[in-house]
């Protein structure tokens, strides 16, 4: 019996454990660190042995094919050791497509990964299709093949999952946009970061469809040097398209084979520049999979705002609160700060990846009348806008509770209250999540 073998015990790693133990595989996960006890509870559910807090080389060396969790980078010994055996290393998404004939919606990119993958299924959804949603979102791919039967997944898809994938094909590929993030993990090379999240227009073919953004730089300048066989279906706020989504105005147009429709802006129920951006790749998704123009339109009016993104939380003494932990890099912040129609009370900081904090530095002069620092190390906020905004209106805080009481104490009625920090969350808080939770938490007690 072919023995699969399965680093990483988390949402992936465990769904593709289920999956290949439903396939009838003998299977063995094991995690070098603690694995989760929701995961262990899934693993002795389904009699799949494991292991945790290492990997011991006897039980890992002898598979036929090892699936890899997205989170263990190449230069893990263990990952080294399978190489240097040639024993095949896939990701999750390359294992799980192998048994499953389901059309496949799939969005890497930069920024906008997450608003544009739950817009797609909710898009999908409202036009009474049967479908799953997954990938970084909520259940893996690799658990919903083995345990639900859909007509249609949307999965959104980091460039990390898509590093061992050889055969993995959507039927729609998207990419929102590439900017610098992660480089860490690509050599510093942006170079092999771009290559990355190509990797999901590979085995397109020309029935299938490749969405992009054509006002993104890198993503054209990539373009010009490959050969994509998908039908093309670009989007943009800059120009008009022959085919694909292009503003008029005040409206979206959108061109796909012979049909051409018509979104207003007003009725977006997003806001902000990069949800049009978002809207017209879901909305291009939603056409080119069959939808009516009627659904899509209704839809992109009655869609929520997710959590953490951009998210409304309250207004307190005529002062709105936002909620953008989401956003960790600088492109993010960047149309978070560029959406704001009135003066915002900025709270940034937190684990910095080598941001330029120069790149915002015309809309910090523009939006924001003061910067509340959320972080242990704030010395690059301060000297990048400390002689914009003024040094008696920066101010060093280290949890979210005195970050919202000294916004507050900012602010005044009329103003926002922006937490958009352009950083990872892992200096003060466990995770984006919690960075947002937190925030909500102290609003809520002000
Ligand atoms: P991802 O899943 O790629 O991280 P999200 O949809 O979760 O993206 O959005 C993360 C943050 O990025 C949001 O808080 C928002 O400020 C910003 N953002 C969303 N869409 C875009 C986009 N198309 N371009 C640039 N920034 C975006």
């Amino acid at each position: 019996m072919e023995r699969i073998v399965v680093l990483g015990g988390a949402e992936s790693g465990v769904g593709a454990a289920v999956l290949a133990k439903v396939k009838g595989f003998d299977v063995f996960l094991s995690d070098n660190g603690k694995i989760k006890d929701e995961y262990v509870q899934t693993l002795k559910k389904w009699e799949i042995p494991f292991e945790e807090g290492g990997h011991t080389p006897e039980l890992v060396l002898n598979a036929n094919q090892v699936v890899k969790s997205p989170g263990i980078p190449d230069t893990a010994p263990m990952v080294k050791a399978l190489r240097a055996k040639g024993i095949r290393i896939v990701s999750e998404i390359e294992f799980a497509c192998h048994f499953d004939s389901a059309k496949k919606i799939c969005i890497t990119g930069s920024n906008g990964k997450t608003t544009t993958t739950s817009l797609i299924y909710y898009l999908l959804k409202n036009a009474g299709l049967n479908v799953g949603l997954g990938g970084n979102i909520g259940k893996s791919y690799a658990m919903q093949v083995a345990t639900e039967k859909f007509d249609y997944y949307v999965l959104e898809i980091s460039s990390f999952q898509l590093d061992d994938t050889y055969n993995f094909r959507p039927d729609i590929a998207i990419i929102t946009n590439i900017t610098p993030d992660h480089l860490d993990r690509y050599d510093h090379k942006m170079e092999n970061y771009v290559k990355a999240k190509f990797k999901i227009t590979r085995n397109l073919r020309p029935e299938d469809c490749f969405i992009f953004d054509s006002d993104d730089a890198i993503t054209i300048g990539h373009l010009s040097k490959i050969v994509i066989k998908a039908r093309m279906l670009p989007f943009s706020q800059e120009k008009t398209l022959e085919q694909g989504a292009f503003l008029d105005k005040d409206r979206i147009v959108m061109r796909v084979g012979q049909s051409q429709s018509e979104i207003y802006l007003r009725e977006l129920s997003l806001g902000g520049k990069h949800n049009i951006y978002n809207s017209m790749a879901a909305a291009l998704a939603a056409k080119a999979s069959g939808l009516d123009d009627e659904t899509i339109r209704m839809s992109l009016k009655s869609f929520l705002p997710i959590e953490h993104r951009l998210e409304p939380v309250l207004t307190v003494g005529g002062v709105t609160y936002i909620n953008d932990s989401k956003a960790t890099n600088i492109d993010s912040a960047w149309y978070a700060l560029e959406c704001q129609t009135r003066p915002v009370v900025w709270i940034v900081g937190g684990k910095d990846k080598g941001n330029d904090y120069g790149i915002l530095e015309k809309l910090v002069r523009e939006k924001v009348k003061a910067i509340v620092c959320l972080g242990i190390d704030n010395e690059k906020i301060h000297k990048a806008y400390e002689g914009i905004v003024g040094s008696d209106r920066i101010v060093d805080t280290r949890s979210a509770e005195d970050a919202v009481k000294a916004a507050a104490a900012l602010a005044k009625d009329g103003d926002v209250v922006l937490l958009s920090p352009c950083c990872a969350s892992f200096d003060l808080f466990k995770s984006y999540e919690d960075r947002g939770q937190q925030f909500k938490e102290a609003v809520r007690k002000l």
